[in-house]
C-alpha cells in the first residue's frame, strides 16, 4: 500500500492521492489462497455449466468422461489451481509489483474461461479468451481494493465449497449403492429362468467372418458356438453406426423413433431390455468398451444396475476438469508429433512411458481382455450368485483404428511393417481412403481381419472360462454386432456412412441353454430391432413385454416358417439420418444428400434417399455386393413398387420420417482434416470433441510405438 509520511507532506506542494485511488498489490499468500479458492469454485461452476447446458439443449453435448467428473472434476482443478498458484505466489514473492498485479488476473482468466468454452462450444477460442481477460481485468481491482476481506470470506466459504463437492460425490455413490439395494430386494426371477449374455462386437460385418464362409479362419469360437445354437443368414442392423443401433436393440424402436444423433445423448422414455429383466428379477450389468458412444454418458446404461465404462486408472481423474483434459491432450500431441519422427532407441522409448502415461486409458481403444476381466471380476463377487444376470457386453477391437495390442499376432496377409504403417492405421478414419496406393488399402483390410481373429480368439476364451465355471449351461448368449464396416465397396470406408451391405449386414447367433437348436440355421432377413421381444420371449417371462417387434423364435420354432419364400418376412427397417461427423470418405457419403432408409424383404433390399428420392433396388441372391441398381429395370418395377407403398405405409403410420431442413440435418463437418499433415479447422473446443472422436480409435499407442 502507498503510504504518506509527514516529511513527504512538508517537501511536496500538492496535496497526496485520496485513499480511493490507492492501489494495493495483493501478498504471495493471498495469490496462494485466492487461486486454491478458485480452483474449487472454478471446478464447481464448470460441473454446474456442462450439466445445465446439457439439460436446457441436448445437442452436441457429451461429456465424454466419467461420471464422476461431478466430484473429481472440482478436486482437480483445486489441485491444478493450488500448483499454478504456487508458482505465481513465488513469483509475487520475488517481484511483488507485478507479481501481485499478473497474480489474481491470471487466476481469474484461468477460472473463468473454462466455464465459457462449455458453456457455448460453438463460440470461437479467441472470443472467449478476450472476454475472460476482459472479466480478469475488470474483477481483480475489486478484489485488490478489499483484500484482507476477501482473504477472511475464502476461508469462510472454502469448507462450504469442499461441502458440495463431498455432496456430489455422495450422490454417485449413493446412487450406486441404492441400485445395488433395490436389485437385492427384488423378487427372483422363475426358477429355471436362464442368465442373458448378450454380446456386441462393434464394428463386425457378418461377410469377414468365417462363420459366414470367409476363406480366412477369422472366427473359429464362434462357429463353435453357432454349432451349439442358431445362426442368422440375413441379420440387418436398424443403423449403420453405434448409438441408434445399441438403443435400437435394447428398445425395439426403429432409429426415427429414438430421435438420437452423432452428438447428442439417447434421452427416450422406451422401456429398456434392461430395464424389463431387471424388473423381473435379473441382476443387470454392462461392460462397455466403446465408451463415447456406449457409456453412461449417451444414456445407454438405462435399467443397469452396474456400468462400467469409463476406467478410473493412471491419470483419467485429471481429464474430469477442463483444464486437465486440455494439458493431457495437448501433451500427447506433442509427445506424438516429436515422437513420431525418432528413430528406436532411449528417447523413443522415454517417450513412449511419457505418451503411455499422459493418454489416459479412457482415451486409448480397450481390448476385449478387458473387458472379459471385468465381467469375469464382476461375476465372482456379485453379492447374490444365484440370480439369474442379465449382462451386455460390448467389444471394440475391430473398430478402427484396426491394431492388435502390444504382442498379439498378426496372422493374414499383410502385416503393418513400418512406422508409417502404424501411422497409416491410426489415422485411418481421417484419411482419402481412395487417394491412398492399393498396397495401404490391403493393409487396413488384413488389419481389420487380424483384429477380427483376436476378438473372436478372447471370446472363446470368455466362452471356455464360463464353461469352466459352470455358468454357460444356464447361459442365453447372443452374439451381434452393432453394425458393420465399410472397407471400399461403393468407394465408402468406416461406418456411419451408407445403409449398403458392408455396413448394415452384421453376424447373429443365438444359442439357448437347454441347446435344443443344434446347428440351425435361418435365412431370412431379420432385424436387430427384434431382439428385445426375443429375449423377452425366450426368458419365459410371460407375455406383456413392452417390446414391439415379434420374438424371432418364430423362425425356428414352425420349420416351414423358416424355410418360407423370398418377401414373407417382417419389415427389416435399417436408417441413417445424417452421415459420420468424422466425414471419413471426403463428402462421398450418400447421407450427405438426405437422411437414408432402406427395406429388405426377401431376396430384395430397397434403399431410399429422403432427401434428393434416389431409389436403389438390389438382389441379394444373385448380387450380394450390391453392384447392380435394379430400381429402372422394367421387370422390376412391381417389386419397386411393393416396396415403396410399404415404406410410405410404415413411415405414415409413425413418426414422421421426412428430411429436415437440410442445412441443419447435413451440416458441413466442423473439422476438416486433410490427408496427413493437415490442418484442422473448426471452432478450438468442436476440434476438441472430434479429438476424442477421433483419437478414441485412433490411438493404439503401444502398438505402434512398440514398433522396432
Ligand atoms: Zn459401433
Amino acid at each position: 500500500m502507498t503510504t504518506t509520511t509527514p516529511a513527504d507532506r512538508v517537501t511536496s506542494a500538492p496535496a497526496p492521492a485520496p485513499a480511493l485511488a490507492v492501489v494495493r498489490r495483493l501478498g504471495p499468500l493471498d495469490v496462494l489462497v485466492f487461486a486454491a479458492w478458485c480452483g474449487l469454485a472454478s471446478g464447481l461452476l464448470e460441473v454446474g455449466t456442462r450439466v445445465l447446458s446439457r439439460s436446457m439443449d441436448p445437442t452436441g453435448r457429451l461429456y465424454t468422461m466419467s461420471r464422476h467428473f461431478v466430484w473429481l472434476g472440482p478436486l482437480v482443478d483445486l489441485l491444478i489451481f493450488s500448483g499454478f498458484g504456487l508458482v505465481l505466489a513465488m513469483v509475487t514473492k520475488r517481484w511483488p509489483r507485478r507479481g501481485g498485479w499478473l497474480g489474481p488476473r491470471l487466476i481469474l482468466f484461468w477460472a473463468v474461461l473454462p466455464v465459457l468454452l462449455i458453456a457455448d462450444p460453438r463460440i470461437y477460442l479467441e472470443a472467449w479468451v478476450l472476454l475472460a481477460w476482459g472479466i480478469a481485468v475488470c474483477w481483480a481491482p475489486a478484489l485488490e481494493r478489499s483484500a484482507t476481506q476477501s482473504r477472511r470470506w475464502m476461508f469462510r466459504s472454502f469448507p462450504g465449497l469442499l461441502g458440495i463437492v463431498l455432496a456430489l460425490a455422495g450422490l454417485v455413490f449413493g446412487g450406486d449403492r441404492l441400485k445395488q439395494w433395490r436389485e437385492a430386494d427384488r423378487p427372483w426371477p422363475p426358477a429355471h429362468s436362464p442368465n442373458v449374455l448378450l454380446i456386441v462386437l462393434d464394428t463386425v460385418r457378418a461377410d469377414h467372418l468365417s462363420l459366414y464362409g470367409y476363406p480366412r479362419p477369422t472366427t473359429p469360437a464362434l462357429q463353435r458356438l453357432a454349432r451349439r445354437g442358431i445362426r442368422f443368414e440375413q441379420a440387418r442392423a436398424a443403423a449403420p453406426w453405434t448409438l441408434p443401433s445399441h438403443a435400437s436393440l435394447f428398445t425395439g424402436r426403429w432409429p426415427h423413433e429414438l430421435a438420437v444423433k452423432w452428438r447428442t445423448p439417447w434421452q427416450g422414455s422406451f422401456p429398456t431390455l434392461a430395464e424389463y429383466l431387471g424388473a423381473h428379477g435379473y441382476a443387470t450389468a454392462g461392460f462397455v468398451a466403446n465408451t463415447l458412444y456406449c457409456s453412461y454418458d449417451t444414456g445407454l446404461d438405462r435399467g443397469f444396475t452396474h456400468y462400467e465404462d469409463y476406467l478410473l486408472e493412471g491419470l483419467s481423474p485429471v481429464r474430469t476438469a477442463y483444464l486437465g483434459d486440455l494439458t493431457l491432450k495437448a501433451l500427447a500431441h506433442l509427445v506424438q508429433n516429436v515422437g513420431g519422427s525418432l528413430d528406436p532407441g532411449p528417447a523413443r522409448a522415454w517417450q513412449e512411458s511419457l505418451l503411455r502415461l499422459v493418454l489416459t486409458p479412457d482415451l486409448v481403444k480397450r481390448e476385449a481382455a478387458s473387458i472379459n476381466r471385468q465381467f469375469l471380476d464382476w461375476l465372482a463377487r456379485r453379492p447374490q450368485p444365484g440370480r439369474p444376470f442379465f449382462v451386455f457386453l460390448n467389444y471394440s477391437d475391430t473398430h478402427s483404428a484396426y491394431l492388435l495390442p502390444p504382442g498379439a499376432s498378426y496372422r493374414f496377409g499383410v502385416k503393418p511393417q513400418s512406422p508409417a504403417d502404424y501411422q497409416l492405421l491410426e489415422q485411418w478414419p481421417e484419411l482419402d481412403k481412395l487417394e491412398l496406393p492399393q498396397r495401404d488399402r490391403t493393409l487396413a483390410q488384413d488389419s481389420y481381419d487380424n483384429c477380427l481373429a483376436y476378438l473372436d480368439e478372447r471370446l472363446g476364451e470368455l466362452l471356455d472360462e464360463l464353461q469352466r465355471r459352470g455358468a454357460l449351461d444356464q447361459t442365453m448368449v447372443i452374439v451381434t454386432a452393432d453394425h458393420g464396416e465399410g472397407l471400399g465397396e461403393h468407394e465408402l470406408f468406416d461406418h456411419g456412412e451408407s445403409l449398403y451391405r458392408p455396413e448394415i449386414r452384421v453376424p447373429l447367433v443365438m444359442v439357448l441353454p437347454q441347446r435344443d437348436q443344434l446347428g440351425v440355421v435361418v435365412n431370412d432377413p431379420v432385424s436387430l430391432r427384434d431382439l428385445p421381444a426375443t429375449i423377452a420371449d425366450l426368458a419365459g417371462l410371460g407375455t406383456g413385454a413392452p417390446f414391439p417387434g415379434r420374438s424371432l423364435a418364430r423362425l425356428w420354432r414352425d420349420p416351414a416358417r423358416s424355410s418360407a419364400a423370398a418377401g414373407a418376412g417382417d419389415a427389416v427397417l435399417s436408417e441413417l439420418a445424417s452421415p459420420n461427423p468424422i466425414n471419413p470418405n471426403r463428402g462421398r457419403s450418400p447421407a450427405r444428400r438426405g437422411p437414408l432408409i432402406s427395406l429388405a424383404e426377401g431376396d430384395f433390399v430397397y434403399i431410399r434417399n429422403q432427401g434428393d428420392g434416389t431409389e436403389e433396388l438390389f438382389d441379394e441372391r444373385d448380387d450380394p455386393r450390391e453392384l447392380t441398381n435394379r430400381a429402372r429395370a422394367a421387370a422390376m418395377q412391381p417389386v419397386l413398387q411393393r416396396f415403396r407403398d410399404r415404406l410410405d405405409q410404415m413411415l405414415s403410420s409413425r413418426q414422421a420420417f421426412r428430411p429436415r431442413d437440410s442445412s441443419a440435418a447435413f451440416p458441413a463437418p466442423a473439422v476438416v482434416v486433410p490427408a496427413r499433415s493437415g490442418r484442422r479447422t473448426g471452432s478450438a473446443s468442436e476440434s476438441l470433441l472430434d479429438w476424442d472422436m477421433v483419437r478414441v480409435y485412433t490411438s493404439r499407442i503401444p502398438s505402434r510405438w512398440q514398433h522396432r
